[in-house]
């Protein structure tokens, strides 16, 4: 349920509106918008009288959630949410980019990578320590000793840096090296997993599943936020579709439906969608006009040598010369791909 304050309450009005709620056993969740506050209301909202809300001052009016997902709904929270990755941030008016290889392969083609894409403009680095692989017999990724190598690298080149994580065990060992976590698109239906990540107070970057509705994945990050972790940024990286051009289909559409729905920044992932390295600016572009909070983008210093994913990653080159494509094309936008300072 979602009370909405009538414009010019007072303070202490709000808090006698939460403490009556308390009251009964039920949990609020306060929203103060830049248009309106909203007091959200979770639990058995049968235990509201219609004495109570009668009693309760300064309430404009009273409106019951019908969408399955609450506080990753825009009705609980109608303001845009902008994630601050330690300084960077994700939401509102900036594209921001992250890219990076698809694994982390040793310590020199990730210090490549990173200078790479620092010096076209990405804000954060990506890369994979934990590979979820369709085969048992290629490569895994190098585990912790690859989140070391992360780190190291972030730090030589100040970035702020990424990675995934697949099992609920991993989840402490690699927070404590990076400063941002991803669900992978496999892992978007593992409810433990979502919970262990939802415990933590770090940004957490929430793939969409291949085959999941928008429903469903806006579900999924309502089991982070469930747990009290609020920095959530959805991630569009295609669906899977009768198509086999491209690898996964990029449902662009996506994007205003989830900025509609929910509060929650939403990026695109070019790189898994395209499957085909030609296909990435095009894609990349697409997100920026469709008005994506940012992407997450494979670039490897020699993608033809690369581990995994080499023929959908970019090398540095191509990805200076789409990133000096976008900051042209953002510049036409109000949606400021100006914010990415290209060299
Ligand atoms: C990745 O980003 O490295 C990855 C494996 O992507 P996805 O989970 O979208 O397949
Ligand atoms: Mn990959």
């Amino acid at each position: 349920m979602i009370l909405t304050m009538k414009k010019g309450y007072s303070e202490q009005e709000l808090l006698q509106v939460v403490w009556q709620i308390n009251e009964v056993g039920l949990e609020t969740h306060v929203s103060r918008g830049s248009e309106r506050t909203v007091v959200g209301v979770i639990g058995d909202t049968r235990k509201l009288s219609k004495d109570l809300l009668a009693r309760l001052p300064q309430i404009e009016s009273v409106s019951p959630v019908l969408k399955p997902f609450k506080l990753a709904s825009r009705d609980f929270h109608p303001d845009d949410t902008i994630v601050s990755v330690n300084g960077v941030k994700i939401g509102g008016k900036d594209f921001t980019v992250i890219a990076g290889p698809c694994s982390v392969e040793s310590e020199q083609q990730l210090r490549e990578a990173c200078q790479g894409v620092k010096e076209a403009g990405a804000k954060i680095l990506r890369g994979s320590a934990y590979k979820p692989r369709s085969s048992p017999y290629s490569f895994q990724g190098l585990g912790e000793e690859g989140l070391k190598i992360l780190r190291k690298v972030a730090n030589e080149f100040d970035m702020v840096v990424e990675t995934e994580v697949m099992d609920t065990r991993e989840v402490k060992k690699a927070a404590k090296y990076v400063d941002m976590l991803r669900i992978g698109a496999r892992n978007m239906y593992n409810t433990d997993l979502l919970k262990e990540v939802g415990k933590l107070r770090k940004p957490v970057i929430l793939k969409r599943g291949m085959s999941s509705t928008i429903q469903e994945f806006l579900l999924a990050a309502e089991y982070l936020l469930n747990e009290g972790n609020n920095e959530v940024i959805l991630c569009e990286r295609g669906i899977r579709t009768f198509e086999t051009e491209t690898r996964f289909t990029l449902d662009i559409g996506c994007i205003p439906v989830v900025q509609q729905l929910s509060h929650l920044p939403i990026i695109v992932d070019p790189s898994h969608a395209a499957g085909k390295r030609y296909i990435v600016p095009a894609l990349s572009k697409a997100a920026l006009a469709a008005g994506a909070d940012g992407m997450i983008i494979e670039v490897h210093p020699n993608p033809d040598e690369a581990l995994s994913d080499g023929p959908q990653q970019l090398n540095i080159e191509q990805f200076k010369m789409l990133m000096k494509e976008m900051h042209k094309f953002g510049n036409a936008m109000d949606k400021g791909l100006a914010k990415i300072a290209v060299q």
